[in-house]
């Protein structure tokens, strides 16, 4: 994958110390402090920028994954010592809180969040003044007006960093997809917002390991800015979208091609 920086970009990649397209990496769930610190280990032979771990999980069916919250916060943190951003996802303005007190650096807006206003105006008021770029998902369901919405009210509460993520949309029983990409809705936003920077979440949109490479080629082409690719140390056996998290030596390979 040939990664290559637009002029337009270089601002805020300059301004997050970052050299190139961003690479965020990690895995879906912070499953412990042990997995969390050997994941980020292992990511320092890769091109990732940025390391992310879900502390907060939007668990579809109630009950399942309980990661150790103080836990893996620390362990976050202290991956963060290898001179790495750390992203999480946040989803209430008590997520925004802790993540604040934990000094995450990026914190982004889950799929299921941006379906809700309520949702999103309650964590842009929560973040009132903070200055750490967030990542607007868009929406589960192909609605352009509630992404743009989303963008919008983080955007009114002066982020100047506010990022467009990609993750595809869902549908019943996709054939080739998890999440279609319906690449064109995000055009629709770059129109709306030209400065907005865009990344692609390859992995909820695949929902498989074979087809992540394809789909970030894609992204390049319609001109992207990085990527966030779910990564683990063990794939098989993680807590939550085993199916299509890569470990890092594969995503090393996958940036090389
Ligand atoms: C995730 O990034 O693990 C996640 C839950 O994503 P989404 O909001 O796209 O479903
Ligand atoms: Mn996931």
């Amino acid at each position: 994958m040939k990664m290559e920086i637009t002029k337009e970009n270089r601002t805020w990649l300059d301004n997050l110390g970052l050299s190139h397209p961003i690479v965020i990496a990690g895995p879906c769930s912070a499953e412990t402090e042990e997995q969390v610190l050997k994941t980020a280990h292992e990511l320092k032979d890769t091109d990732t920028n940025i390391f992310r771990a879900g502390i907060w999980k939007p668990r579809t069916r109630p009950g399942g994954l309980k990661a150790l919250e103080k836990k893996v916060c620390l362990g976050c943190k202290s991956a963060r010592r290898n001179r790495i951003n750390v992203t999480t996802e946040v989803g209430n303005a008590e997520h925004v809180e802790k993540a604040l007190k934990y000094d995450i650096d990026i914190l982004w807006i889950g799929a299921r969040t941006t379906v809700n206003p309520f949702a999103v105006q309650e964590i842009a008021d929560a973040l009132k003044g903070v200055d750490k770029p967030i990542l607007v998902k868009n929406p589960v369901n192909p609605d352009l007006a509630l992404w743009l919405g989303g963008v919008e009210r983080i955007r009114i509460c002066r982020h100047q960093s506010t990022w467009g993520h990609s993750r595809g949309f869902s549908s019943y029983k996709t054939l080739n997809y998890r999440n279609k990409p319906k690449w064109h809705i995000a055009i629709e936003l770059k129109k709306e917002f030209p400065d907005l920077p865009l990344i692609l979440d390859p992995s909820h949109i695949c929902g498989r390991r074979d087809t992540i490479l394809d789909v970030s080629q894609t992204a390049l082409d319609l001109n992207y800015d990085g990527f966030m690719i779910e990564t683990h140390i063990t794939p098989d056996d993680a807590w939550s979208d085993a199916k299509q998290q890569i470990t890092p030596s594969r995503l090393k390979e996958i940036s090389k091609t």
